[in-house]
């Protein structure tokens, strides 16, 4: 594609432009992720639908890519390719959430926030299955499979996605449904939004959970072995209902932090379990037999698992690595504690491992219908400068390189920042399904997403 950006009042006309040099460009282009730099050719703050589709149409007719971006949490897949020819569209002002509490679904605006979401669906005695973050936003995470705490319970998010209004490339709004290009909706099931179109709305499920026990154990990571045996031992035959994560996590001193938090490197095990009070205590005796210094498992209103994590509240700099896990085996345990472990001085903020399994293991419906792998690595630098966003990408690189023996060659891109195969992402007649389904709903390659599907263009 050649841009011509001779005369750029079509784009102006179409919404709120901006262009390198006006006011506002700079302040418009920063995503979450601060490491990443994002210069597009021109940046668009669309309020409605029917402004998305005047960008896009604008867009294209001047021989523009369009990259939609809700909040920049996954910027940094984004920015691997150039973005001189791309239109940036941000959704951050196309939000809003109506909950059916019948039908026990809530639609949501393209650029909605979990955190809206699951506020919208607690007094109903709903829930969502969102992330461990209430900011990132709908469309990125269930699009893109979308890992929650109610995971192993009911499965990935975007198996839970009914449908997508999107604004394809010809600058029309279309609906993907069961009925409706039911091809686009299974791809968009997994497939990554940005792929197809800018997605103006989604309608997902809701799920029928008032409260949760949930909470956090939390360790000095001088006992990160011993926790982490006992952790792997536990998830092996734990059922369902409960679904956790285990992380080696590192916080700068900080004194508005709570003491038990500022300038600690820790072992945390958290997540949610759907049993009663009783069953879930059952379950987590294992693990609090080993002594936790914080024990803030018990029940709460469903709303508060989204900062049960302690993700971090405000945009933040960072680098990271994934790999998909088959087991955890004593001897990964010590490559990783070699690694990360309590008596290496290693700028990490954390290295996690999400348990899989039980439903997200099963097939769903759509290109990405389930997980493969028994634990999801993801390891986490700081990048405040480009000299620490390079130490953060050897460090992250070098946990995920010690856990390879166990790794699968698979990953699950909502984790996958940089240096990823797409088609790893998807079993070998789903990804040919989704190249497919691209060539088809968008023959020019006009949308540019973080995970690109078909020929890597971006
Ligand atoms: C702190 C943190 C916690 C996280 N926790 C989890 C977790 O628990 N589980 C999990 O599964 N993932 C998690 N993620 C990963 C997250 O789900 C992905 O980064 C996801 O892509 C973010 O979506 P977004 O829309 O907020 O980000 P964006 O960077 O805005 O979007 C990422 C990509 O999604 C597509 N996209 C976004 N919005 C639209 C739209 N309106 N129309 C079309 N395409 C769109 C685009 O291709 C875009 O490049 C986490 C990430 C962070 C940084």
């Amino acid at each position: 594609m050649n841009p011509s950006l001779t005369d750029t009042s079509t784009l102006r006309e179409a919404g709120t432009v901006l262009l390198p040099g006006d006011p506002g460009y700079d302040v418009a282009t920063v995503p979450w992720n601060l490491a990443v730099v994002q210069r597009p050719a021109a940046v668009a703050v669309p309020r409605t639908a029917d402004e998305v589709a005047r960008v896009v149409a604008a867009a294209t007719a001047l021989g523009l890519r369009i990259a939609p971006q809700s909040t920049g949490h996954g910027a940094a897949a984004l920015a691997t390719g150039s973005l001189h020819d791309v239109v940036l569209v941000r959704l951050h002002e196309l939000t809003g959430v109506t909950v059916d509490p019948i039908a026990r679904t809530a639609r949501v605006l393209g650029g909605t926030l979990w955190r809206d979401v699951v506020e919208a669906a607690a007094p109903h005695g709903l829930a969502a299955l969102h992330g461990s973050a209430g900011d990132v936003a709908v469309a990125g995470y269930a699009l893109g499979g979308g890992l929650s705490f109610y995971g192993r319970a009911h499965g990935l998010a975007s198996s839970h996605v009914r449908a997508v209004e999107l604004v394809i490339a010809d600058g029309s709004i279309v609906r993907a449904s069961e009925h409706e290009r039911p091809d686009l909706l299974w791809a968009l099931r997994g497939g990554g939004g940005g792929n197809f179109g800018v997605v103006v709305a989604v309608e997902i499920d809701l799920i029928p959970v008032a409260d949760v026990v949930a909470g956090m154990l939390l360790w000095d990571l001088s006992k990160g072995s011993e926790v982490t045996r006992a952790w792997a031992r536990w998830t092996a035959d734990l059922p369902e209902s409960a679904t956790t994560s285990l992380r080696f996590l590192r916080f700068p001193p900080d004194p508005a932090m709570p003491p038990f938090l500022s300038g600690r490197s820790l072992v945390v095990i958290d997540g949610a379990i759907l049993e009663d009070d009783e069953r879930a205590a059952e379950l987590l005796a294992p693990l609090r037999a080993l002594a936790p210094e914080v024990d803030t498992f018990g029940r709460m209103p469903a709303a508060g698992l989204v900062d049960v994590h302690m993700d971090p509240p405000d945009p933040v700099p960072g680098v990271s690595d994934h790999a998909m896990m088959t087991e955890l085996p004593d001897a990964a345990i010590d490559a990783l504690v070699a690694v990360a472990g309590a008596d290496v001085e290693i700028p990490l903020i954390c290295a996690e491992l999400r348990h899989l399994g039980g439903a997200l293991a099963r097939s769903g419906d759509g290109a990405l219908a389930r997980l493969d792998g028994a634990y999801a690595l993801f390891a986490l630098s700081p990048a405040p400068t480009p000299e620490m966003a390079a130490i953060g990408e050897s460090v992250t690189s070098s946990v995920a390189a010690a856990l390879a023996p166990w790794a699968n060659g698979t990953a699950f891109l909502n984790f996958a920042d940089r240096g990823i195969d797409v088609a790893t992402g998807f079993d070998a007649d789903a990804w040919a399904r989704l190249v497919e389904v691209r060539r088809t709903v968008d023959p020019d390659g006009v949308f540019a997403a973080a995970h690109p599907i078909g020929d890597g263009r971006r």
